[in-house]
């Protein structure tokens, strides 16, 4: 049991811990027509698709929102160029409709950014070769969308990004994907199914199926926050548990799928790698990315085998070395060294094992559907940014085999059209122009924070600003020099059903990998702020600090190749009490 004492208030706020606390009593007492087990992208994108067709659904997740691999990517909304070399086309035309429909539901979310791919004598893709692959890509996409790809002469190239090897450089290419927060577009997803109706609760984990008449009809949980034990009873149950969906179809006896696959990033000040924007680093057997953010620059990925425990997943030195190795190959300049390093995470992901045996980065991406015997439906691989067409064809196959049957009558998707929450706006860049410089006047924030409260939270700035008018002091930062303000670790708990500090810090913000020093200077503050909401005394705001603390110290020393007690580069899911 935590030991938070979260408070049992009578009124029920929309996505709060309260709205949880109630939402984990009716996953007790009511049935569902679907029950989701896990809360990525994957689980909140089949609860939304769900939703909003008029059927009854529960979402469960054993951590917060977000903590396996969907707070662990890339941070990408793309099409994904280097799968054109595979010849992977369908799933490249998937993905690039799929990033029009993100970029129209999520427009504050998913941001279109340029990528800079430089070009070297006797790089084994030529200069011609990339043209091709690119006009294709651009293609794709249905041109329009976002602007298409342009081509750079070796000065262009030295003069956009000074820290590229010149020695033999013949040129470059810019193009364009998008960005994204990935912590927050699912937490998003999940909120939006919410919105609709959904039952969804953090915090509560699956820890046994139920079966009636050889079919399974729920699954027996734990709430992890009051200790609770009991079952949600579903007409479908859908196992969505990314890396762990083999363990969940252990808990029914059934056989495994998955061939799963680590990537690591670090981050390292923009003082030590100051990419003005992402540069692509290109190598024999994949792709890596520069990725400027705020203060800071991320490098990743790798791509190689995993097994064991998706929760002990750490950056191993050979890990670190690669990506130092492959930066320092580009930007020979900047030197990097793993005293350099100031955080990373590892992710694993949940690839489907298909006949024979690839090399790690050649597994497919493509996502699967499984259904068992004894009805549960498992879904895994994909990509972020499929996740809504993974959701779409989950739920119409869920519909085509079990609707009949259950008497359902289940509307058509309409993921693509319904924005996601704090979305709902036709021409965000213009939106966000105004609204930012409202913000700037109105409340006297610098411009920077207006601009990224408007990133973050959509149209729901306007509701987080409300809780500073409350109260002032509300809008001054959380600690000095810090654009989070204070009203965000209130909004967190109140309409973000944040639980735990670390929720706070390292995914409702990205104060953990890109604040300044991590966000520590504010993580008291930002404690004492949930803490009054939580109903947590002084030991307990002591001891979300102490935890925190040496999640970030954990962090660091796996980031720059040391080895650390709980392998893990992403804060576990909140210790026992
Ligand atoms: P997860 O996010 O892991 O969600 C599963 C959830 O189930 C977890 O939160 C877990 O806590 C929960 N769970 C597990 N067991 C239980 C249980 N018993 N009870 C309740 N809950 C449970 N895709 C892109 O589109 N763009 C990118 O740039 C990109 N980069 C990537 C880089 C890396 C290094 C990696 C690893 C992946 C990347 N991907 C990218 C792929 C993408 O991140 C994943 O496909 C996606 O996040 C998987 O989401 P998921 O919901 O299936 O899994």
């Amino acid at each position: 049991m935590f030991g938070f004492g979260v408070k049992r208030r009578t009124s029920v706020g929309g996505f709060s811990s309260v709205s949880r606390a109630a939402n984990v009593d009716r996953l007790f007492r009511e049935t569902f027509d679907i029950v989701v087990i896990g809360g990525g992208i994957t689980g909140a994108a089949i609860a939304r698709d769900a939703v909003l067709r008029g059927l009854t659904v529960a979402l469960i997740e054993k951590g917060d929102y977000a903590s396996g691999t969907s707070s662990r990517s890339s941070k990408l909304v793309h099409g994904g160029l280097r799968y054109l070399k595979g010849r992977h086309v369908r799933l490249v035309r998937e993905s690039l409709r799929e990033r029009g429909i993100l970029l129209k539901i999520a427009p504050y979310l998913v941001e279109p950014t340029s990528f800079l791919l430089p070009v070297y004598k006797g790089s084994p893709d030529g200069r011609l070769k990339l043209r091709l692959g690119l006009t294709a890509y651009d293609m794709l996409a249905g041109f329009g969308e976002i602007a298409r790809h342009s081509v750079l002469s070796r000065e262009q190239m030295m003069e956009a990004e000074p820290l590229l090897r010149s020695e033999g450089l013949t040129g470059g290419f810019r193009y364009y994907d998008c960005l994204v927060n990935d912590a927050r577009l699912t937490l998003m997803t999940v909120r939006s199914a919410g919105d609709e109706g959904a039952v969804v609760a953090n915090y509560v984990e699956a820890t046994g199926l139920v079966r009636e008449d050889g079919r399974v009809c729920g699954v027996s949980i734990r709430d992890r926050v009051s200790e609770e034990t009991g079952s949600v009873r579903g007409r479908v149950v859908v196992n969505a548990a990314g890396p762990w969906v083999d363990h969940v179809r252990d808990l029914g006896g059934v056989a495994p799928i998955l061939r799963p696959t680590k990537g690591i990033h670090l981050v390292v000040p923009r003082t030590r790698l100051g990419v003005q924007s992402i540069v692509v680093i290109p190598r024999v057997d994949r792709m890596l990315f520069a990725v400027p953010n705020g203060d800071y620059a991320y490098i990743g990925t790798t791509d190689t085998d995993f097994s064991g425990d998706p929760a002990g997943v750490t950056i191993d030195p050979s890990d670190a070395d690669y990506v130092l190795g492959a930066s320092n190959a580009l930007f020979p300049s900047a030197k990097l060294v793993a005293a350099d390093v100031s955080g990373g995470w590892a992710g694993v992901r949940p690839l489907v094992a298909r006949e024979g045996t690839p090399a790690p980065s050649d597994v497919s991406r493509d996502y699967e559907i499984d259904v068992a015997p004894e009805g549960m439906y498992t879904i895994a691989g994909g990509k972020l940014t499929t996740c809504r067409a993974m959701a779409q064809t989950l739920i119409d196959r869920v519909i085509a085999q079990e609707g009949r049957r259950l008497g359902w009558q289940a509307g058509h998707c309409r993921t693509d059209q319904v924005p996601l929450h704090g979305g709902d706006v036709e021409k965000f860049e213009r939106y966000a122009q105004a609204a930012a410089s409202a913000v700037e006047t109105g409340w006297g924030l610098p411009d920077e924070t207006a601009r990224r409260l408007l990133r973050a939270y959509g149209t729901e700035h306007v509701k987080l600003l409300g809780y500073a008018h409350q109260d002032p002091k509300l809008l001054r930062p959380l600690f000095d020099g810090c654009s989070i303000l204070q009203a965000e670790a209130v909004y967190a708990v109140e309409e973000e059903m944040a639980v735990t500090l670390s929720d706070f810090m390292g995914r409702r913000t990205e104060l953990m990998l890109f604040g300044d020093d991590h966000g520590l200077p504010g993580a008291k503050k930002a404690a004492e702020l949930m803490g009054s909401l939580l109903g947590w005394d002084g030991r307990e705001r002591r001891r979300q600090v102490e935890a925190y603390k040496e999640s970030v110290a954990e962090m660091i020393t796996v980031a720059r190749g040391g080895q650390a007690g709980l392998h893990q580069a992403l804060p576990r899911v909140p210790y026992s009490g």
